[in-house]
């Protein structure tokens, strides 16, 4: 019988018979593993092989929360991201990505990738009429993100893999903004679904990590590039993943109330401008988001009445942590165009809608009353 993801994020992948009893995953330290007749390489067990017991389970558990046939958990979201996007592409490939991306992704593509051969062209996922021009004889795959940062947008995703398999094309999504709670990118068609697990999956900022869930043969793929690029997820950090991912449900339900009931007051707020969350009526994307989430997400951006300092605002702020990243259980506070940004040149920035007043708030589990009621005190003192 099918069960739900909140039961499976408990229950997958949990060996059985429990280990020596154990309810909790412990922990196997084992660098190498005694052999057991294993012809191949890729067999033998060895942590930077990607298969000791604390990665088998996590990769059951990884694989059924997203339905996907296979899943590959690595040492950071970036190794996930490289690892995925230099299996599918090999020298000379194109690729096809989403001209908004997450930086260090952006950064991969556009100052490592040229040293090795690897075209890519950015196409605006808003615009599917105008991704066939893109495509050449060495195109290999199409790259997108389920929801934009810092601005929150929700592009054609859903038409990706359709246009994919008429083009002979890997789809693949960054799926860490939605999470399987939210999106499940497998199940829309997509061939590859990717992840920094140091954001809502682990959801304790404590680690990095990331996965590659998708068809099983693209994964043994990965794998095996994985093995011998060697970014391995340690045992110790496979734990903590897989502790955070049992209340991933839990977190991200109430992250998702958390964000909405933010961004509404602060879209009904005097000193706020423009609110970013595809929750929200008013967001462009609110309608494709509505069709294609459960729920719209813990991140959300607004720019201040235009005379009024966005640094001023973050340091009214108590609750708030000013930091990057997100994901966590504590709501985050960052201003793009000073952090995540900043490398871009300001025309280009403020031609992308980054202004300098624009505040990202990665929102956490705190009580909503006591986050609105910070927000609320620290705007009036303006
Ligand atoms: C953080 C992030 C990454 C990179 O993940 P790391 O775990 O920091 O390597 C990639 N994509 C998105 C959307 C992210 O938010």
């Amino acid at each position: 019988m099918k069960r739900n993801l909140d039961t499976e994020l408990i229950h997958a992948g949990e060996p059985r018979p429990r280990i020596r009893g154990a309810v909790s995953m412990p922990i196997f330290c084992s660098a190498n593993f005694e052999a057991g007749g294993e012809e191949s390489y890729h067999d033998l067990t060895y942590i930077r092989l990607n298969n000791t017991p604390n990665h088998q389970a996590l990769h059951q558990k990884l694989a059924t929360i997203e339905n996907g046939e296979a899943a590959l958990v690595t040492a950071s979201g970036m190794a996930a991201i490289s690892t995925a996007l230099l299996s599918v592409l090999g020298n000379g490939g194109h690729l096809l990505a989403q001209n908004c991306l997450y930086g260090g992704t952006h950064t991969l593509l556009t100052h490592d990738f040229p040293e090795y051969g690897i075209e890519v062209t950015f196409v605006d996922v808003h615009r599917p009429e105008s991704w066939s021009d893109a495509v050449r004889e060495n195109t290999r795959a199409f790259y997108v993100e389920s929801m934009t940062n810092p601005l929150v947008q929700v592009g054609a995703i859903d038409e990706v893999p359709g246009f994919c398999g008429k083009h002979n094309l890997v789809s693949m999504i960054d799926n860490t903004f939605a999470t399987p709670l939210n999106f499940r990118p497998l199940e829309h068609g997509f061939d590859l679904s990717l992840h920094s697990a140091t954001k809502y999956l682990n959801g304790h900022s404590d680690i990095v990590a990331g996965a590659v869930i998708g068809k099983k043969q693209l994964v043994e793929k990965c794998l095996h590039r994985l093995n011998h690029l060697g970014g391995s997820l340690d045992p110790h950090a496979c734990f903590l993943l897989h502790r955070g991912l049992k209340t991933l449900s839990l977190r991200m339900e109430r992250q998702n109330q958390n964000a909405l009931r933010l961004a509404g007051f602060l879209a009904s707020h005097p000193s706020v401008g423009r609110v970013n969350y595809p929750g929200l009526p008013e967001h462009p994307d609110h309608q494709r988001a509505k069709t294609l989430f459960k729920g719209f997400g813990g991140v959300l951006s607004f720019e201040l009445k235009a005379e009024l300092s966005a640094q001023s605002l973050l340091s009214a702020l108590h609750l708030p942590v000013s930091a990057p990243s997100l994901g966590g259980v504590e709501t985050l506070v960052t201003r793009p165009s000073t952090s995540s940004h900043s490398g871009i040149p300001r025309d280009e920035r403020l031609q992308m809608g980054i202004s300098d007043s624009l505040i990202r708030v990665a929102v956490g589990i705190e009580h909503p009353d006591d986050l609105i009621g910070d927000f609320e005190q620290a705007l009036n003192s303006l």
